[in-house]
């Protein structure tokens, strides 16, 4: 027998979801201020908007949005002379949770506006997060409508609240949040100062804060790409990492569809170093600044730049793991990656010598683009550039073919003759350079991993440090072979060596022609050497 079906409706009772709210919205207590400051922005955009319909006749004066903060009184107030709310509106937007006023907004808007831009909330949750910090939130509002009334709003963060009419008699909205015992960190002037230079510093709209304007409401890019120079992008930068060098080139995004998303990326000087400085991608939604954790959002390899990216496409209060399996996430993702590309492609193709110039310190991160996006590397392949030891730059098409004639081995495999210690493994590059083979420098963190990728990716090519035994086995074109060394003596120092060293993996051998006077080259082959090498790795 089968049990009956049933379907219902689950119950929510708001006593218990409040205090879930308050407490998990957000793990970091400080956002309480970016909420606060972005709806009162919100409120002075939206009259703004308005205002531009022709549906608010009245004067906007100096939109700006205030926080004062009163130690004695342990309060912080969030004012602004926006558009205001009306009892019926914070009946309707603040006492039901998630009925966001902003959605709504943009919703009866939606034909007239194409800013859409401009307005930052969309959640309906952001308010809430005033009780994470405060024992008691207030409202005091008067709206933009003609002959409004006044309204006051109160909440101890229970689920009972008391609306009044009120005194105010300008338009606009005062948030006044009474600070709870336990968040009196807040009530310091450098702690909000703090807070506010990090989510306001380029807000849209003036944001004033103890007689002084935290904010640049016009961050460049906001601007299009034709109305700047050079210089605004290197100021920019020295704004953002006052204590950066100079970068090396930046990338202006700007796209509408299939998302919205702009920002400045720029190529810092990274050098030959892993270590390099992550978490300098800042991500901002309308000019709110979000997080500076990209992980998701950037391609990891791209998380070496620095700047910005604003999208308000990208989901801000939901968890990591849905972020990543985000649609327009990883259409974002893909967009970035293929600009970068383009711009390197670009920089390559329009000045080679300033490509070369600038290769030492992108190499790194070109390199490890390879090794992460094969979409990348499909771009790639055709600018990342091989340097040898005489300092001269090649594609890996140029390379193929200026060492085909003769770094072949029997099997007809391209060898790429390399050095990962240009110091220790000097006699080697020497013999290997008197014979006329090439060889490449790399000593990059990345390269033993570019190496693989690159052996993978090619065909017929193997790459061989110059200290394995290969010289011998390549086709050899470069040297009258007369001996000095008699064939005697040659079997007998090599016997020698072989005596002293007892050691298998290495192999000796005897010059006919010494270079330098070092008749004898101790050699390792490539494969003993990535095994001992690996094995090294594993065992730290
Ligand atoms: P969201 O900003 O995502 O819409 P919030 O919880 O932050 O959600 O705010 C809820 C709503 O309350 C807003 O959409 C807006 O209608 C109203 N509101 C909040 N603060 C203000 C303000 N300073 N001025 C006018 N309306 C406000
Ligand atoms: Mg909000």
């Amino acid at each position: 027998e089968k049990g009956e079906s049933t379907r219902g409706q689950i119950s929510i009772h708001t006593e218990n979801i409040f205090p879930i709210i308050k407490k998990f919205l957000y793990s970091d207590h400080e956002i309480f201020l970016r909420e606060l400051v972005s709806n009162a922005v919100d409120a002075t955009q939206k009259l703004r908007q308005l205002s531009s319909f022709g549906e608010f006749g009245g004067e906007l004066g100096g939109l700006k949005v205030t926080v004062t903060l009163d130690e004695e009184a342990k309060t912080i107030t969030v004012s602004d002379n926006g558009i205001g709310m009306t009892a019926e509106e914070i009946k309707k937007y603040i006492n039901q949770i998630a009925f966001s006023g902003a959605s709504d907004f943009l919703e009866k808007y939606k034909d007239k506006t194409d800013d859409k831009g401009a307005i930052i909330g969309h959640f309906g949750l952001g308010f809430y997060s005033a009780f994470m910090v405060a024992e008691q939130v207030e409202i005091i509002t008067k709206s933009y409508r003609d002959g409004a009334e006044s309204a006051r709003w109160v909440c101890d963060g229970s689920t009972e609240f008391e609306l009044t009419p009120a005194e105010k008699t300008e338009r606009g909205t005062d948030i006044i949040l009474h600070i709870a015992p336990d968040s009196e960190e807040f009530l310091d002037k450098a702690r909000l100062r703090t807070i506010l230079d990090k989510y306001a510093r380029f807000l849209p709209t003036p944001v004033e804060f103890d007689g002084q304007t935290v904010n640049n409401t016009t961050p460049i890019w906001t601007k299009s790409p034709a109305d700047l120079t050079d210089e605004d992008y290197k100021s920019f930068y020295r704004e953002l990492y006052p204590m950066g060098e100079e970068p090396l080139f930046w990338i202006h995004l700007n796209v509408d569809y299939p998302f919205n998303l702009t920002g400045i990326l720029y190529f810092p000087r990274i050098k030959n170093e892993l270590r390099f400085q992550r978490e300098k991608i800042q991500l901002y939604s309308r000019q709110v600044f979000i997080t500076d954790e990209v992980k998701d959002v950037v391609p990891d390899f791209l998380m070496m730049l620095h700047g910005v990216i604003d999208s308000p496409d990208i989901p801000l209060n939901v968890s990591r793991s849905f972020l990543q399996a985000d649609s327009s996430v990883k259409k974002i993702n893909g967009y970035i990656t293929r600009k970068v590309a383009d711009k390197l492609n670009d920089l390559f193709n329009t000045d080679r010598k300033g490509f070369e110039e600038k290769f030492d310190d992108i190499g790194l991160f070109i390199k490890y683009g390879i090794l992460s996006d094969e979409k990348f590397w499909e771009k790639a392949k055709s600018f990342v550039l091989l340097k040898n030891t005489e300092g001269q730059y090649a594609t890996l098409d140029e390379y193929r073919e200026k060492i085909q004639a003769n770094q072949l081995d029997k099997n007809e495999t391209l060898v790429m003759l390399y050095t990962s210690d240009r110091k220790q493994q000097d006699a080697y590059i020497a013999s290997a350079v008197r014979r006329g083979y090439d060889v490449l420098l790399l000593d990059n963190v990345i390269d033993s991993h570019f190496i693989n990728a690159l052996e993978q990716k090619l065909e017929k090519v193997h790459f061989q440090r110059v200290d394995a035994d290969t010289l011998d086995k390549l086709i050899d074109k470069g040297l009258n072979n007369e001996s000095v060394l008699s064939e005697d003596d040659r079997t007998k120092l090599k016997d020698l060596f072989d005596q002293v060293l007892d050691n298998k993996s290495l192999n000796v051998s005897v010059e006919a022609q010494p270079i330098d006077e070092l008749p004898v080259t101790i050699t390792m082959p490539e494969f003993m050497r990535r095994m001992k090498d690996m094995a090294a790795l594993s065992g730290e």
